[in-house]
């Protein structure tokens, strides 16, 4: 059997291992860190667990793709609900809003309280299934850098249809177009903040990301989202697959000559062959680190990166009855907010915060009437600022914020707190300036700008995972560990 090493056990290095597991391969991954995930890690504090990354679980049906590949049956590894309620949204002015799984529902409630319609909702969410259908084959299920991409019918009547996608436009312009009520704009606006983008800067396709969350529909784990973990490493495992952790790997080496060719790895000193080799690395550390000797695709892996976050883990005493499992309390000015992030670099006093509390609905996640919180803002990449000035900072503006909203002294409910900032983003998971999605989605090329999931200078040597083709966030990371398993077929 040909031998494969996957560098780093991320979800995409996971998936990449299952599915050329499943292709015959023998395939072993070297995971740096002493467990599995990579950024989809967990926390246990005091009583508390937290999902330390990802926290909302989109287009599940790429994870059961892998069990249904592997001919297993998926509840045997992990489960999932559906939610009925998809997010609580707190406005400054006093509006709130529960988006229902329930369309009909939601946008009744966006009418009876603002002053957008539900006609409105229907108009913009058939706007995203047609920005959905127009790109998924072609941007997201298939490489953009080998011709036969392009001579396949469907990316044809894609082409053709090029016009739909709405990328001469930014997304705020587009949704300011859509909605009366800027309330309402803003709500859809977030979502550029998925892939770590500027509703003012990001061209208006990503308004297709609500039609993943509002058609497919957001889940949960039954386990909290490590689950996803721990039920794909049980399957690699199963199928034997071999996991070594706490071996970082020092180089990926290659024959000389004109054709150079993947030959092995070496961790410690150690050296491990292999025929093909696939980096879940940020592409960015995979040259630096890596590929030290062969010359760097500047353009590409340069580009503007996503943005980052800061998380405070709090373990709450009491019970939030206004709060659900996804919290969103907007900033006032939601154009300053992402000034602050994009062009100062820097943390607004009046960030949008996001809380998620798992034990709304996995009542062991924290101890009895208590809540575990994980309270999240979007910051810039790490630059070098004095991240732990602006973290006191926005620590005390977010309590504010959210006591103010709720009515509630927050701060003496905190029993206990961690912090994740870009620093240890970075250090704790290898994403370069603590990114949380790899590259940007600032403009209209930046699929184009993506690395692609193979090199053109080392053969056998392939890349997964959220810095490369299509992109970060756990279902494009799944489908980047498609296209490699795709792509290595064709050349071993
Ligand atoms: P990564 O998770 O980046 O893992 C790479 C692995 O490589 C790590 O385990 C690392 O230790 C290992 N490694 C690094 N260097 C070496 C080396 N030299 N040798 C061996 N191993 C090495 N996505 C969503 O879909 N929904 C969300 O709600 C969401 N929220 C997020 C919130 C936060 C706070 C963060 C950080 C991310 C969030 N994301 C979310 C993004 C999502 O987590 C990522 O896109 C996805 O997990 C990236 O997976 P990956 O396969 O690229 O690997």
């Amino acid at each position: 059997k040909p031998k494969v090493i996957v560098i780093g056990a991320g979800i995409a290095g996971i998936a990449s291992a299952i599915r050329l597991s499943v292709k015959g391969y023998e395939v072993s991954v070297f995971e740096a860190g002493s467990k599995p995930g990579g950024k989809l890690a967990e926390l246990r504090v005091n009583g508390f667990r937290f999902d330390a990354g990802p926290s909302l679980f989109t287009m599940p049906q790429y994870v059961d793709e892998l069990f249904q590949l592997a001919g297993k049956n998926s509840n045997d590894y992990f489960e999932y609900i559906r939610l009925k309620e998809i997010c609580r949204y707190f406005y400054e002015d006093g509006l709130r809003l529960t988006a229902k799984a329930d369309l009909n529902a939601f946008a009744r409630e966006i009418e009876t309280k603002t002053e957008s319609t539900a006609a409105e909702v229907e108009k913009f969410l058939k706007k995203s299934a047609t920005i959905y259908d127009v790109t998924h084959k072609v941007f997201l299920e298939r490489t953009l850098h080998k011709l036969k991409s392009y001579l396949h019918w469907d990316t044809l009547k894609s082409v053709f249809r090029f016009g739909q996608i709405d990328a001469f436009r930014t997304q705020q312009e587009a949704n300011n177009s859509f909605f009366k009520d800027a309330r309402i704009a803003q709500l859809f606006n977030r979502y550029a903040t998925y892939n770590g983008s500027n509703p003012y800067q990001a061209p208006a396709t990503l308004n297709v990301i609500p039609h993943f969350e509002y058609h497919f529909g957001a889940y949960l784990p039954k386990n909290g989202m490590y689950g996803i973990v721990s039920g794909l490493v049980k399957l690699a495992e199963d199928l034997g697959v071999k996991f070594h952790y706490n071996q970082k790997v020092e180089e990926i080496r290659y024959t000389s000559g004109r054709k150079p060719k993947v030959q092995n790895v070496m961790v410690n000193d150690k050296i491990h062959p292999a025929e093909v080799v696939i980096s879940n690395l940020d592409i960015w550390f995979t040259y630096k680190n890596l590929l030290k000797d062969i010359t760097q695709p500047k353009k590409l892996i340069s580009q503007e990166r996503s943005s980052s976050a800061l998380i405070f883990y709090w373990g709450m005493d009491g019970n939030y009855s206004d709060l659900g499992l996804h919290n969103i309390f907007f900033a006032a000015d939601y154009q300053q907010e992402f000034n602050s992030i994009w062009k100062d670099k820097t943390i607004s006093n009046d960030p949008t915060v996001y809380i998620n509390i798992s034990s709304k609905h996995l009542r062991t996640d924290a101890p009895l009437d208590s809540e575990n919180w994980f309270v999240m803002i979007n910051v810039p990449a790490n630059n070098g600022q004095d991240w732990d000035q602006l973290i006191q900072q926005a620590r005390a503006n977010i309590i504010k914020k959210i006591s103010r909203i709720l009515n509630r002294n927050i701060a003496k409910d905190i029993v206990c707190e961690q912090i994740l900032d870009p620093r240890s983003i970075e250090s704790k998971t290898g994403s370069y300036q603590g990114s949380l999605y790899g590259n940007s989605s600032n403009n209209q090329f930046a699929a184009f700008l993506r690395h692609p999931n193979f090199s053109s200078k080392v053969k056998n040597l392939f890349f997964c995972g959220g810095s490369v083709h299509p992109g970060g966030g756990i279902p494009l990371a799944l489908l980047s560990a498609k296209i490699v398993s795709d792509c290595v077929d064709e050349v071993v």
